[in-house]
């Protein structure tokens, strides 16, 4: 049995695990990478296996860093079944199409910039069509329901409680020669917290042979937020926000997290703590999403409550870009809540474009922001950001509420997996940066054997066997080093140093002091292209 990684290592992004038993070669997600432009470039390369040979894919979650390539992959040769839970396949239905409307748009801009400068055009690594001719795939399955994968190779799917439709896989492979008992994997796929606001909590099966899991949190510890705590802080952001008299801009994941904030809001309206205000949910995807949502209400914990609030009266799903612009327009105190969640593409740009240079406006992040991203550059206090080319200074309040993680953190997940003894294999801590890692497998280090605790990296090949797992050579070089994943890289140095050099030529007193400044940087340059 061979399993191979081929994404989400040293990293959050890009989960895809490739499972070869018993000549049937299992994809567990196909993922997207979505971190810096570095791991960004991966989505547009060749894959490191053939799509035509996968024989089934099995997806723990619609996030796109799981299913982010699935349109791809169908694309390039994969015609087998895609095994979901409905939910899943239900919310995948409306992200895939959109993600892939995502990359037409901006490979569109990408190339009118490279016509203008004369360099070739380039094609997005897939379209809206792609993503929907992929949906017919799909095949959905209940929770706790064993399914066929493969010769020998059976998976069954427990509630991951961190979004709605999310699972973890258990995998068990028979021998060849049917003899022995069958080697067990579990992989996590992303475990919620406790207390989230729309899941139950985690569950899986107790003894399994190797275990895959996610490491996100590893390293962080949060105070147990009780749902009365966490309205308490959404509550003290909104009126501090309300008091500034500026639009309150919240990046917001449209799939559940708006939801989850949705419901909140509406909480405190409902109970009198703040008062009713416009709230847009400006969004494509979250009005869609939304409409899952309520579909699925039944399923989910506090499934009626949002039901209620998305019928509020100052609730507003926007639709058209002209809706979308109005809402710009607007003075006073509102709520916008748009997508996406790390500010790297969507409606929020032009939202943050629009206020962030404005003292009386706040920008409420309430969620993980990748490495790279604008998000953790606004949060890491950038005073100025490139946003559509153009410079804008940042005098919002830039917040942060970490209430709604969709993730475990540190000590959850080492209980998650304390609950899964015995390991009799290996466990591999995937799907998260490598300080998340070290603090994962330094909390595991008093209940697990040392050498039993792996950090795979990206396209690196382990031989299993019921209890032990050793590297080998994978049939391609990996395609990125380790120390390339996870990182700020070059990209955002560059436009980091831009911004500095334009503060420091704009801060010299005189168009003397200003050229000198210049005919400096410029020698330096040269100087450094001779080294
Ligand atoms: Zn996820």
């Amino acid at each position: 049995m061979r399993l191979t990684f081929h994404g989400a290592c040293r990293t959050v992004t890009g989960s895809c695990f490739l499972l070869e038993v018993n000549g049937s070669k299992v994809l567990v997600d196909c993922g997207m990478f979505q971190g810096s432009k570095t791991e960004k470039e991966l989505n547009y390369r060749a894959f490191p296996f053939r799509p035509k040979d996968i024989d089934a894919l099995v997806l723990t979650h619609s996030h796109i860093d799981h299913s982010g390539l699935i349109p791809k992959l169908t694309r390039d040769g994969f015609d087998g079944p895609v095994y979901s839970t409905q939910a899943a396949a239900d919310l995948c239905s409306i992200m895939l199409p959109d993600s892939g409307f995502i990359q037409e748009m901006e490979v569109d801009q990408l190339n009118r910039r490279n016509a203008r400068r004369g360099k070739e055009s380039v094609e997005p690594i897939y379209t809206a069509e792609d993503a929907t001719a992929c949906l017919t795939q799909f095949r959905p399955v209940a929770y706790g329901q064993w399914f066929t994968v493969g010769k020998g190779l059976r998976a069954k799917f427990w509630d991951a409680g961190h979004l709605l439709g999310s699972a973890s896989v258990e995998v068990e492979a028979s021998r060849a020669d049917k003899s022995g008992r069958p080697t067990r994997l579990f992989f996590s796929g992303d475990i919620g917290p406790k207390f989230k606001l729309l899941q139950g909590d985690p569950e899986g099966p107790q003894g399994v042979d190797h275990l895959v899991c996610e490491a996100t949190y590893g390293d962080t510890e949060r105070p147990d937020v009780l749902p009365e705590t966490r309205r308490g802080l959404l509550k003290a952001e909104i009126l501090d926000a309300a008091s500034r008299r500026g639009a309150l801009i919240i990046p917001s994941f449209a799939v559940e997290r708006t939801q989850e904030l949705l419901v909140d809001i509406h909480g405190l309206i409902e109970s009198g703590d703040i008062p009713p205000c416009p709230i847009f949910i400006d969004s494509p995807l979250a009005t869609k999403a939304s409409a899952v949502f309520a579909r699925h209400a039944g399923e989910m914990t506090a499934g009626d409550a949002l039901v209620r609030a998305m019928n509020f009266r100052t609730v507003r799903f926007t639709e058209s870009v002209e809706q979308s612009k109005s809402i710009g327009r607007m003075s006073g105190f509102h709520i916008v809540i748009s997508a996406s969640g790390m500010c790297e593409a969507g409606r929020i740009r032009h939202h943050l474009k629009n206020w962030l240079w404005r003292q009386e406006a706040t920008v409420l992040m309430v969620g993980f922001q990748a490495q790279g991203t604008l998000g953790r550059i606004l949060l890491d206090g950038a005073r100025k950001v490139r946003i559509m080319g153009e410079e804008i200074d940042v005098r919002a309040r830039i917040r942060s509420l970490d209430v709604y993680s969709g993730h475990a953190d540190g000590p959850e997940l080492a209980s998650w997996i304390e609950k899964r003894k015995p390991i009799a294999g290996r466990v591999f801590l995937v799907h998260g940066e490598q300080e998340a890692i070290d603090g994962l497998a330094g909390r595991l280090s008093s209940t697990l054997d040392k050498g039993s605790i792996l950090f795979p990296s990206l396209d690196e090949c382990f031989e299993l066997d019921a209890n032990d797992a050793s590297t080998v050579a994978a049939p391609q070089p990996a395609r990125l080093k380790p120390e390339h994943l996870g990182r700020v890289d070059w990209h955002n140095d560059l436009s980091r140093l831009l911004l500095d050099i334009d503060d420091a030529v704009r801060k010299e007193g005189d168009e003397k002091g200003r050229s000198r400044l210049i005919r400096k940087i410029r020698r330096a340059i040269e100087n450094g292209r001779e080294d």
